[in-house]
């Protein structure tokens, strides 16, 4: 099992699932990262840093987001034809190359990071 980014970190990138993560799983594209199933250890760090919502577990997926469990996966095989034609860093998964480009802004962002805080400080204080 594993745990997979969606499609809300495209052209987001602030990498703080990176840092979370204990087994350096979480790579790199050029407009999302990608979690490699095979290295993932399902231990759920990297889930509640994430600013705009884009990590779940696999079978957690909302069902118009259920194909990035591929599109995760499928980044780590082998450089398809698309990506080496996208030049620069790692590319992307084709899927995610031919997106347009997302409008969520980085103030937007840090203030829904923020946001996700202060609820995580409310459920500390009133637990259901
Ligand atoms: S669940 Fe754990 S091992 Fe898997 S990507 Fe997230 S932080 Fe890394
Ligand atoms: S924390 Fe979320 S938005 Fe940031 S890089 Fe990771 S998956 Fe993308």
């Amino acid at each position: 099992m594993t745990y997979v980014i969606a499609q809300p970190c495209v052209d987001i990138k602030d990498r703080a699932c990176v840092t979370e993560c204990p087994v350096d799983c979480i790579y790199e594209g050029s407009r999302t990262l990608y979690i490699n199933p095979a290295e993932c250890v399902d231990c759920h760090a990297c889930e509640p840093v994430c600013p705009v919502e884009a990590i779940f577990y696999e079978d957690d997926l909302p069902r118009h987001w259920a194909h990035y469990r591929s599109v995760n996966a499928e980044f780590f095989v082998a450089a398809t034809p698309e990506r080496e034609h996208q030049g620069g860093a790692a590319g992307d998964h084709p899927l995610v190359a031919a997106l347009p480009r997302q409008v969520l802004h980085k103030k937007e962002v840090s203030v829904f990071a923020v946001r996700k805080e202060e609820a995580a400080d409310v459920d500390l204080w009133f637990p259901s």
